[in-house]
C-alpha cells in the first residue's frame, strides 16, 4: 500500500466513527452543543492528544490541538491554524467539515511522527457551529477566534427556547469568556481548510482535487408581497391585487437575473416560500418568500441584488400590491491568499502530478469567517455528483489520502517560505 492509501485508509475510518454519533439512528444529525456535538468533541480531544497535540476547547466548545514549533529550527513564535466544522446539517452526509478536521489531524500527526522541524506552531480547530441549524446564525465558533462574535449572540434561542448562554454552560464551556478567545492577527501565519466541494465540478472532470480561489459572497433577503385577499369564485380578475401571481413574477424576474450573471458565478434562488390566508379558494392576500444572491465579487452581488429590489418594485406597483426587501444575512466574498493558493497549488502537483484548477465556493465556509483574522486557503476534495447535505454524499477514501497527503505538502510548502 502506499503512503496516500494509507492516509486515506486512516481518514475513512476516522470519519466512519464520527458518522457513528448521531441524534437519530440510522441518519447523521449532530447540532452545536448538543449532547452528540459534545461525544464528537471528546472523540476528537482524544485522537488529538494521540497525534500528539495539546487540547483545550474554548468559550465556544471549538477544539483546539496544539504542536509546538521544531525545536531545532528557526522559530517565528507564529501559529499556521488548519480547521473545519463537526456539527452537521439534519439528516446529512458524513464528509461534510468532518473530513477537513481529520485531514487536520492526521497530517499534524504523520509531520511529527517523521520528524518535520516546523518553523511555527501548527494548531487543529473543530469548530461545532458552521452550519447555523441550531441557532439563526452561521460560523460562530469560527468568528469567536476571528474576534468578530459580538456578546449578544448569547441571548440567541433555539427551537425549544434555549439560550446559546445556557447550552454552552450545559457544554462544559464558559459563556463569559467567548469574546475573550479572539486571536491577535500578528500570532497568525494562515488559515488552512480542507473541504469536500460539495458540488459536481471536480467528479464531471475527473479530478481529486483543486485549490479554491474564493468563497462567494452571499446575501439572504426576506421579501413580502402584500395584495388583497378575496373570495376566489367572486372577485373579478380585472381588480384583483393577488400577491402571489405578483411574487410568481417576481421569482422569473430572480431567475432572469441569476441566469445573465452566469459568467462572474452569480446565482438567485428563491427557496422559501409561504401564502396566506393560504387555501384553495381564498385570493392569496400576503406572501412572503426568501431570496438568496450569491457571486464571486460583491459588485455583481450587490448590482444583482438592487436590479430585484428595483424589478419587484416596478411589478408591484403595475399589480397594486406592496413590496419589501429586507437583508437578513450578509457576507462579503472571502478571497483566498495568492501566496496559499500558490502553496495549495504547488502541493497538490507534487501529490497528483497535475496542475490543478481553481474552483469557486458557492457554499459558505468557515474561511469567510477566519478571513477577518488572516489569510485564507483551501483544499476543495471531489464529491461524487456534486451530492452534499445527504446521505448520498460521497468522497472516496483515495481521494481523502490525497487531500491529507496535498495538506501536508502545503504545510511542508509555507514552511519553506516562513523558515
Ligand atoms: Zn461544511
Amino acid at each position: 500500500m502506499t503512503d496516500t492509501q494509507q492516509l486515506g485508509e486512516r481518514a475513512q475510518a476516522m470519519i466512519d466513527a464520527l458518522a457513528t454519533i448521531s441524534a437519530d439512528e440510522g441518519k447523521l444529525t449532530r447540532l452545536y452543543l448538543s449532547g452528540e456535538h459534545k461525544r464528537a468533541a471528546n472523540l476528537v480531544g482524544e485522537w488529538m492528544r494521540r497525534a500528539g497535540l495539546a487540547v483545550r476547547m474554548d468559550a465556544a466548545a471549538t477544539m483546539h490541538g496544539l504542536l509546538p514549533a521544531g525545536r531545532d529550527g528557526p522559530r517565528s513564535g507564529k501559529r499556521l491554524l488548519i480547521g473545519s466544522h463537526i456539527d452537521t446539517v439534519v439528516d446529512a452526509g458524513k464528509y461534510d467539515g468532518n473530513l477537513g478536521v481529520i485531514a487536520g489531524i492526521i497530517a499534524v500527526d504523520e509531520l511529527r511522527a517523521r520528524g518535520v522541524a516546523l518553523p511555527f506552531e501548527l494548531e487543529v480547530l473543530a469548530f461545532g457551529d458552521e452550519e447555523g441549524v441550531r441557532y439563526p446564525k452561521t460560523m460562530i465558533s469560527s468568528s469567536t477566534i476571528a474576534g468578530t462574535v459580538e456578546a449578544n449572540v448569547l441571548e440567541l434561542t433555539d427551537a425549544q427556547g434555549m439560550t446559546m448562554r445556557a447550552a454552552l454552560a450545559e457544554f462544559g464551556a464558559d459563556p463569559s469568556h467567548l469574546t475573550a478567545e479572539a486571536y491577535d492577527p500578528a500570532d497568525v501565519i494562515g488559515y488552512l481548510e480542507v473541504h469536500i466541494e460539495q458540488g459536481p465540478v471536480l467528479d464531471q472532470a475527473g479530478e481529486a482535487l483543486a485549490v479554491v480561489s474564493a468563497i462567494a459572497g452571499q446575501t439572504r433577503f426576506r421579501a413580502s408581497v402584500r395584495g388583497e385577499a378575496g373570495h376566489a369564485g367572486t372577485v373579478p380578475m380585472a381588480i384583483r391585487h393577488d400577491a402571489l401571481a405578483g411574487a410568481a413574477e417576481m421569482i422569473s424576474l430572480i431567475e432572469a437575473v441569476g441566469r445573465r450573471g452566469a459568467k462572474a458565478s452569480l446565482v438567485a434562488t428563491v427557496g422559501e416560500i409561504r401564502a396566506r390566508p393560504g387555501a384553495s379558494n381564498v385570493i392569496p392576500g400576503l406572501v412572503e418568500f426568501s431570496i438568496d444572491v450569491r457571486a464571486a465579487d460583491d459588485a455583481t452581488r450587490n448590482a444583482a441584488a438592487a436590479e430585484i429590489r428595483q424589478g419587484a418594485q416596478q411589478i408591484a406597483v403595475r399589480r397594486g400590491l406592496v413590496f419589501g426587501m429586507e437583508t437578513v444575512h450578509e457576507n462579503g466574498v472571502a478571497v483566498a491568499a495568492p501566496r496559499l493558493k500558490r502553496a495549495i497549488a504547488g502541493a497538490i502537483t507534487d501529490v497528483t502530478g497535475k496542475t490543478p484548477r481553481e474552483l469557486m465556493s458557492g457554499a459558505g465556509h468557515d474561511g469567510q469567517a477566519m478571513t477577518k483574522l488572516t489569510d485564507i486557503g483551501m483544499i476543495f476534495v471531489r464529491s461524487r455528483a456534486g451530492i452534499s447535505h445527504s446521505p448520498l454524499e460521497f468522497t472516496s477514501a483515495a481521494d481523502m489520502g490525497l487531500a491529507v497527503a496535498a495538506l501536508m505538502r502545503t504545510i511542508e510548502r509555507i514552511a519553506g517560505e516562513n523558515a
